[in-house]
């Protein structure tokens, strides 16, 4: 499926620092967009139904399956996640951006429908400290926590289907690197061409 818009996917074991690289790369980029997933798994902390997942249940999640709203989906940890289907091809297919957060499952079924997503795996720098910042982060129970571990170690063997690595040993550091993937994409001849048709038209690059 071929489209204007840029869909990054990004993926890495829970405890990896994702969501706080994703939020920031949005915090400080506004021409990315962030889909919100579909989830049968309860909020922690301070989630808002609707601002980091819609939170639904089982029974609703299977209604959303049945009708084909869901781009992809996967169980994860126990509980399913799904991509809204609406809101990425509207977004992508009007040249805006998007940023899907999930696991590797998801990313590999995005990628067979979109052949040129981008896919960026992040990586923690050792088991130490991914159990360490599962643990600082005290929203889950300790067998979670043991859970999300094990899934860990399915979730690295995927990181060679992925385009991009960053290895999040420094917080800025990693943010710098997943910008400097994003603004590369925008500076493909096709993005350039799209983004700024009146310059390469005065200057007759047809
Ligand atoms: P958490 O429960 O920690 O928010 O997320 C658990 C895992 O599910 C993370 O790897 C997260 O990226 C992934 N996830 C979140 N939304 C989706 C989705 O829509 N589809 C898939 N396949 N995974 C998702």
């Amino acid at each position: 499926m071929d489209y204007p818009g840029n869909l990054f996917v990004v993926a890495a074991p829970s405890g990896s620092g994702k969501s706080s690289l994703v939020k920031a790369l949005m915090e400080v980029d506004a021409g990315v967009a962030p889909s919100i997933s579909h989830t049968t798994r309860a909020p922690r902390g301070q989630e808002k139904d609707g601002r980091e997942y819609h939170f639904i249940s089982d029974a609703a999640f299977d209604a959303k399956v049945a009708a084909g709203d869901f781009l992809e989906w996967a169980q994860v940890h126990g509980k399913r996640y799904g991509t809204s289907r609406q809101a990425i091809e509207d977004r992508i297919g009007a040249g805006g951006d998007v940023v899907l957060e999930i696991d590797w499952q998801g990313a590999l079924q995005i990628k067979q429908l979109f052949t040129n997503a981008i896919m960026v795996f992040i990586m923690p720098p050792s088991w130490e400290e991914l159990r360490a910042r599962l643990l600082r982060r005290g929203e889950d129970a300790p067998e979670v926590i043991e859970l999300r571990l094990a899934n860990a170690r399915t979730e690295l063997a995927q990181a060679g289907h992925f385009d991009y690595v960053i290895i999040n040993e420094i917080f800025e550091r990693a943010l710098f690197d997943l910008k400097a993937i994003v603004h590369a994409q925008r500076l493909k001849y096709v993005a350039q061409k799209r983004a700024r048709a009146d310059t390469f038209q005065a200057l007759g690059i047809a």
